[in-house]
C-alpha cells in the first residue's frame, strides 16, 4: 500500500541538521536528539540534534546582525525579493507537499491543494503589501508644528509555531515580519521541522540576505523559553495552545516584549431551523475533519435547532462513514492519521470518557488492518453532550464533532459563546436577519455564514478571549510587526516658545 518512491526522503535531504542560522544549515548543540516520525507508519524518518540555548543565541545574533541592512532596504526591494520567494516556493511546490504530508500525515491532496498554494499566495500577498505600509497623514495639529507618523520595524522577532500546519504557520509568522523590515528567528514544533527548514532555504535562494530568516528546532521548555526571554529579541509571536501561551506571556512580559498570541479554539457551528440541511451537513463534516480535525478553527461544537436536530445527526453520521481513511500519499485518501500516536491516544481518551454521558453516533474506533500501525482514528460524531462536559468545553484536536440541540435563537447564540475560546465560528441560515445577528453577537475573531473554514491572505486571522490577541495575515498583521513613531517638527523657528511660560514665569 505504501509506495516509498512517492514519499519524501528526509534523512538525506536534511543531513546537515535541523537548524538554519545565518543562511546555512547547522546541527543543534543541546546534546539531545529527536526523531521525526511518519504518523502513517510509526517509522522514524529523520533523526536530528535539537537546538539548545547556544543555538538560539547564534540565531538571534545572526538576526540582529542582519537587521540594519534588511530594515534599510526600500519597500520595493523587499517586495521584489518576496516575489522571487513566492516563485521559488511555486517551483518546489511538490517537494513541499510531500515533506508536509510525510511529517504531519496530511493527505497529499490537502497539502497540494491547500497548505502549499495557500503559502505561495500568502508570500505573493506580502510581497505586494510590503509596498503599502502606511502611517497617518501629516498635519499641523498644534498649529506650530508639523506632525507625522513613521511606521518602523521592531527588530528581531522570536516566533514559535505549532505542528498542525507547520508550513503555513512558518509563513504566517515570517512573511509579515520580514515584509515590514524585521528579521526573525522561528522555532517550529519539534515534531515537524522539515518544511520550515525548506522555507528558510527558499528565502535564501530568492536572494533574501543571510540572517533575515533563521530557524531553531528545539524543545519548547529549552530553546523555546530561551528565545522568548532573550534580551535581543524585541517581539514574541506565538501560535500554539492556550496553556503554553500563558507561560510564553509570563516570560515575554517579564522582559517587556511586544506579544502576539494565536491560541486554541473550539469553534461553534450554529444551525438555525431554516438552514439548508444538505449544506450544513456537508459543511459540518468537511469543517470538522479538515486536517484530521487538528485545526484551531475546525468546527467542533455543532448547535442545531431542534426541528433539524435528528436529521442533522443522521446525515452527518452517514456522511462521515463515506470519508476514506488511508495512506496520506494515496491521492484517493480523504483523512490521514493524526500527527502522532500520543495525539491519537489523547483524542481516543476524550471519546472513551464521553461514552458515560453522551452518545457516540459514528466512529470512536481505531482502524485495524493496514492502518493499525499508524496514528489513525475514525471520523467521530458525539451527540447529546451536556454543555459543560469536557467534549464541549475542551479542545480535542482530532476528527471529532460534538452536536448539541437548542430551542430558541437566543439559546443557540448563548451556547455558542459559553466557552473560554473565541477564535472562529459559523452560523447557518437562509434568513439574512438571523445570520446578521449571529455575526454581531458571536464573540469570535472570524464568523462565517453558510460556510466554515476558508481563509484568505487579504483578511485577518486571530482570536477573541482565551484564543489570544493580534492578527495574522492581511495588512492588519503589520499592527503587530511594526511600531509607530510620532515625529514633530517645530515650524516657528523662535527660540522662546509660548509654552515655555510654564517654566520661565510670565516673561
Ligand atoms: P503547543 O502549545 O504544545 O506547542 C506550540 C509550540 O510551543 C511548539 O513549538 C512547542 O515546542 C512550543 N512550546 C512548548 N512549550 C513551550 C514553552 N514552555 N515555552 C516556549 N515554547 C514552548 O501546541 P501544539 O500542540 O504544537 O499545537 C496545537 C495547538 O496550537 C492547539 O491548541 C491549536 O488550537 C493551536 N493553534 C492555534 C492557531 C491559531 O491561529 N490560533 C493555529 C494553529 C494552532
Amino acid at each position: 500500500m505504501h509506495n516509498p518512491g512517492h514519499r519524501f526522503l528526509a534523512q538525506d535531504r536534511f543531513a546537515d541538521g535541523a537548524q538554519f542560522i545565518a543562511g546555512r544549515p547547522a546541527k543543534g548543540t543541546s546534546g539531545q536528539s529527536h526523531a521525526v516520525v511518519d504518523p502513517a507508519t510509526g517509522d522514524a524518518v529523520y533523526t536530528y540534534e535539537l537546538a539548545g540555548p547556544g543555538d538560539v543565541d547564534a540565531a538571534v545574533a545572526a538576526a540582529r546582525d542582519a537587521f540594519p541592512g534588511w530594515s534599510s532596504t526600500t519597500p520595493g526591494e523587499r517586495s521584489d525579493a518576496m516575489h522571487r520567494f513566492a516563485a521559488v516556493l511555486a517551483d518546489r511546490a511538490d517537494e513541499f507537499a510531500r515533506a508536509e504530508s510525510l511529517q504531519c500525515g496530511k493527505p497529499i491532496k490537502l497539502t497540494r491543494e491547500f497548505d502549499v498554494p495557500g503559502t505561495i499566495d500568502n508570500t505573493a500577498f506580502f510581497a505586494g503589501a510590503a509596498r503599502h505600509l502606511q502611517g497617518q497623514s501629516a498635519g499641523e495639529y498644534s498649529g506650530d508644528h508639523t506632525s507625522y507618523v513613521r511606521r518602523e520595524p521592531i527588530g528581531v522577532v522570536g516566533s514559535i509555531a505549532p505542528w498542525n500546519y507547520p508550513l503555513q504557520m512558518a509563513a504566517w509568522k515570517v512573511l509579515p515580519a520580514i515584509a515590514a523590515g524585521n528579521t526573525i528567528v522561528l522555532k517550529p514544533a519539534e515534531l515537524t521541522p522539515l518544511t520550515s527548514l525548506m522555507f528558510a532555504e527558499a528565502a535564501i535562494e530568492a536572494g533574501i540576505p543571510d540572517g533575515v530568516v533563521n530557524i531553531v528546532t528545539g524543545a519548547g521548555r529549552d530553546a523555546g523559553e530561551h528565545l522568548v526571554g532573550h534580551p535581543d529579541v524585541a517581539m514574541t509571536s506565538f501560535t500554539g495552545s492556550t496553556g503554553v501561551g500563558k507561560r510564553v506571556a509570563e516570560i515575554a512580559t517579564a522582559t517587556v516584549k511586544r506579544l502576539h498570541l494565536e491560541l486554541g479554539g473550539k469553534a461553534p457551528f450554529v444551525v438555525f431551523d431554516d438552514a439548508d440541511l444538505e449544506a450544513a451537513v456537508h459543511g459540518a463534516v468537511a469543517g470538522s475533519l479538515i486536517n484530521t480535525g487538528q485545526d484551531c478553527t475546525a468546527a467542533t461544537r455543532a448547535y442545531v435547532q431542534r426541528p433539524l436536530y435528528d436529521a442533522f445527526v443522521s446525515g452527518v453520521a452517514d456522511l462521515m462513514d463515506t470519508v476514506r481513511v488511508g495512506d496520506p500519499f494515496d491521492s484517493a485518501t480523504d483523512l490521514g492519521p493524526l500527527v502522532s500516536h500520543a495525539q491519537r491516544d489523547r483524542v481516543a481518551g476524550f471519546v472513551e470518557r464521553a461514552r458515560s454521558y453522551a452518545r457516540v453516533v459514528a466512529g470512536g474506533t481505531v482502524p485495524g488492518g493496514d492502518l493499525a500501525r499508524g496514528a489513525y482514528y475514525r471520523p467521530t460524531l458525539i451527540a447529546d453532550a451536556p454543555q459543560h462536559s469536557e467534549v464541549v468545553q475542551s479542545e480535542i484536536f482530532g476528527p471529532v464533532l460534538v452536536v448539541v440541540p437548542f430551542d430558541s435563537d437566543d439559546e443557540g447564540i448563548r451556547l455558542a459563546n459559553d466557552i473560554p475560546y473565541g477564535l472562529a465560528a459559523s452560523a447557518w441560515s437562509r434568513d439574512v436577519y438571523r445570520a446578521n445577528r449571529a455575526t454581531r453577537e458571536i464573540k469570535a475573531g472570524c464568523v462565517w455564514i453558510n460556510d466554515h473554514i476558508p481563509i484568505i491572505s487579504e483578511m485577518p486571522h486571530g482570536g477573541y478571549k482565551a484564543s489570544g490577541f493580534g492578527k495574522d495575515m492581511s495588512t492588519y498583521s503589520f499592527e503587530e510587526y511594526t511600531q509607530i513613531k510620532h515625529v514633530m517638527f517645530d515650524n516657528t523657528a523662535v527660540a522662546r516658545k509660548d509654552w515655555h511660560r510654564t517654566i520661565f514665569g510670565d516673561r
